[in-house]
């Protein structure tokens, strides 16, 4: 079964407003292409200005995060049904900024699966391994796991909607890329897991993607690979770049 490609761009805390809508403009015409799901994830306080400014175009929105509850006391949290409503298609979830930083363990990335799916977002979830965890060469058991505990009690019909992210820790923002068959091995690796988890058509339908330092150079290669059905790009999302990603 042919997956449809898959690029995302995850702008972080950068672009104020009119910032993000001065990129919208820029890639507008560089980023049509209508063979690739194309999604900008952007700060929350940007997102009516981004769904404005691509309205009409073939780009999705997508945030950048949530809290698992709908409404309540949660001072300074969106919820997803805040998302949903604002024209919010995507989340990303299990990004390791959010797990490093803000301490968020798996217990919540699976919560904040589950309800995604429930407010009707599609996740984004990331999973990847430390540099420590790479040299220890134990980095295949980590990603494992991490997958296993944030789909623990998701349906095989809401995991063939899913996109998961691959990004190595040590290739995030650091200008060091993981060669297209390091990114492989794992994306490959991760298929398998969720055939394990699930069955043989879950693990042919969902979405993998690779993130870290993915630019307009070395994109080709590494979606050329038979796993690999997308990229969730940092820095380059920010620049033209992307739309050579989109198109590569
Ligand atoms: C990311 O943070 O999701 C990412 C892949 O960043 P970069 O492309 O800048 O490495």
């Amino acid at each position: 079964m042919a997956r449809r490609r898959i690029i995302a761009g995850n702008w972080k805390m950068n672009m104020t407003p009119s910032q993000a809508k001065e990129l919208c403009a820029t890639l507008k015409d560089l980023v049509a292409n209508d063979a690739v799901d194309v999604v900008y994830c952007v700060p929350a306080i940007d997102i009516t200005t981004v769904v404005e400014a691509v309205a009409g175009t073939n780009v999705k929105v997508g945030a950048e995060n949530f809290y698992i509850e709908d409404k309540g006391a949660f001072t300074g949290e969106i919820s997803a049904p805040m998302l949903k409503e604002a024209g919010v298609e995507y989340v990303i979830m299990g990004h390791s900024e959010r797990r490093d930083i803000f301490g968020e363990d798996d217990i919540l990335i699976n919560a904040k699966v589950k309800k995604a799916f429930a407010a009707g977002l599609k996740p984004i979830l990331c999973c990847g391994e430390s540099l420590a965890v790479r040299k220890a060469g134990t980095y295949v058991d980590w990603v494992k796991r991490q997958i296993t505990w944030d789909l623990y009690g998701v349906t095989a019909d809401q995991v063939k909607e899913l996109v998961i992210a691959y990004e190595p820790i040590w290739a995030i923002g650091t200008g060091e890329t993981a060669t297209a068959d390091q990114a492989q091995e794992v994306c490959k690796m991760i298929r398998e897991t969720i055939a394990d988890l699930y069955d043989a058509a879950t693990a042919e339908a969902v979405r993998i993607q690779y993130g870290g330092s993915m630019n307009a150079g070395n994109a080709a290669e590494l979606l050329s690979k038979d796993d690999i059905d997308g990229g969730l790009i940092g820095g380059a999302a920010l620049k033209p770049d992307f739309g050579q990603i989109v198109n590569a």
